[in-house]
């Protein structure tokens, strides 16, 4: 190993940023606003106050200010499980026989096993602050809601999780989690909304999927005075919060004296993609420093690389605002892949502005091949990589070999979002050769693009 790069990299407590970085006050041409579906027009902070929490709308609506400090309740809290290291990773080097120097930045380093723990303390903090009583929540592979259960039972705030019934009955685990932190969780759709008794009419038998979840928990956040919604990806507010992950490795790296070339990162609503990449993609949209910048999808559900960048509904039962973003379609499902947070239809409007303009680029990678590379990491690096972050590791491998083949010793940091404890039934497919890789044709992807909404 080199002795001048240490092998991992921890910022001290104090040096914790204190603010979150909104990466929209750097962009000349900012992201669209969302859409009331009633009115048709841009949604005003009351229309959103009725769903979300009032100092979340705030953040939310606002494109001009760079800095939110972050309150002294959540840096606290952060203090039990950052600042995350930010690992070199000397030994996927040596194995892949690169000039390259690739670093990752690993943030499941607490019991929810992902960055979504950086939202939800975030979000919870703001409801309490607020006076709720409690919020709602969908889930899909289940990091969300257990993240968002941690947080709510920190603050005493009561927490309704609705899960996609697939993942409540193949992750009995994750829902255990849940319910050890003192959520409620219900299987959706369910019987308990007017929305989930439609959806199961219509469709008996459905196992349900992220936009039906996501209409019964804003139904039953809506009618239970007290309550709000809470979102653990897409939206504004929640990029900001997880800026703390691109803010921590900035740091680390101006101390190491160098800096990135390219910052891969796996994007399901963009979350942590938009958060790892904020400082960097600040400097080159205010013309300080360049760099690269890489989505990587699922080809089973292939929002930036395949989709259309248009307002779309974000929930099946569309009831919620309306999103300019690149979208595959709300009705569109995702075959079963094992990328759970990875299955998404739509993509965060920043990173889908940010796409458009040229800013950032994007690949979409084969299920088999991701698990190749979660495989061959969990061999030299020694963690065993959500399904999801897989996706990252693929393509952060696929530069470095290209960095060897060219000769180009370049700087690659990439996100690792999680561990993979609770994904070994995917992982004992790929052992036992038994996964597919489903990729949607054209056809089913003008089907679903002919459904979106004419506004
Ligand atoms: C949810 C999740 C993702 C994808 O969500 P983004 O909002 O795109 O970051 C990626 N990795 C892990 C481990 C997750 O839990």
């Amino acid at each position: 190993m080199d002795n001048s790069i240490p092998y991992k990299t921890y910022l001290a407590e104090d040096e914790l940023p204190d603010s979150w970085y909104n990466v929209r006050a750097d962009m000349k041409k900012k992201p669209a606003p969302l859409v009331n579906p009633a009115t048709l027009k841009p949604c005003t902070a009351t229309d959103l106050e009725a769903v979300f929490c009032a100092d979340l709308v705030k953040q939310e609506l606002d494109d001009q200010n760079p800095l939110f400090p972050i309150p002294g309740d959540i840096r606290d809290f952060y203090r039990m499980f950052r600042p995350s290291p930010l690992i070199r990773a000397y030994f996927l080097e040596k194995a892949l026989g690169t000039p390259a120097r690739i670093f990752y930045k690993f943030e499941g380093n607490n019991t929810s096993g992902s960055h979504k723990l950086n939202s939800a303390v975030a979000q919870a903090y703001y409801a309490k602050a607020q006076g709720l009583k409690g919020v709602t929540t969908e889930t899909g592979a289940g990091q969300w809601g257990t993240a968002l259960s941690m947080a709510c039972a920190f603050f005493g705030l009561d927490c309704r999780v609705y899960m996609v019934k697939c993942s409540y009955e193949q992750k009995p685990f994750r829902r255990e989690v849940m319910r050890t932190y003192g959520a409620t969780v219900t299987p959706s759709p369910s019987m308990t909304t007017r929305i989930g008794e439609k959806i199961n009419r219509e469709h008996p038998g459905t196992t349900g999927s992220l936009g039906c979840a996501i209409s019964e928990a804003v139904e039953a956040a809506v009618s239970n005075p007290g309550y709000r919604y809470v979102l653990g990806s897409v939206l504004n507010q929640v990029l900001l919060h997880q800026s703390i992950i691109g803010l921590e490795a900035h740091t680390a790296f101006r101390k190491l004296g160098i800096m990135p070339d390219v910052v891969i990162g796996c994007a399901g609503g963009g979350s942590n993609l938009g958060g790892l990449i904020a400082p960097f993609m600040g400097e080159k949209l205010r013309g300080e420093r360049d760099c690269r910048f890489v989505a990587v999808e699922p080809e089973s559900c292939p929002s930036l690389t395949r989709g259309r960048y248009a307002y779309d509904y974000c929930d099946t039962g569309r009831i919620c605002p309306l999103a300019k973003m690149y979208t595959l379609g709300a009705d569109f499902i995702p075959s079963a892949n094992h990328a759970g947070g990875l299955r998404y239809h739509g993509m965060s409007p920043v990173l889908s502005e940010l796409y458009d303009q040229g800013m950032m680029e994007a690949v979409s990678v084969k299920q088999t091949d991701v698990f190749a590379a979660a495989q061959y990491f969990a061999r030299t690096e020694g963690i065993l990589p959500a399904p999801e972050s897989s996706h990252a590791i693929r393509a952060a491998i696929d530069e470095a070999v290209k960095c060897r083949e060219e000769g180009r010793a370049e700087t690659i940091l990439f996100g690792l979002t999680g561990t993979g404890y609770f994904d070994m039934t995917a992982y004992q497919a790929y052992n036992d050769h038994s996964m597919s890789d489903y990729i949607p044709t054209d056809d089913e992807l003008e089907q679903s693009f002919a459904k979106l909404p004419k506004a």
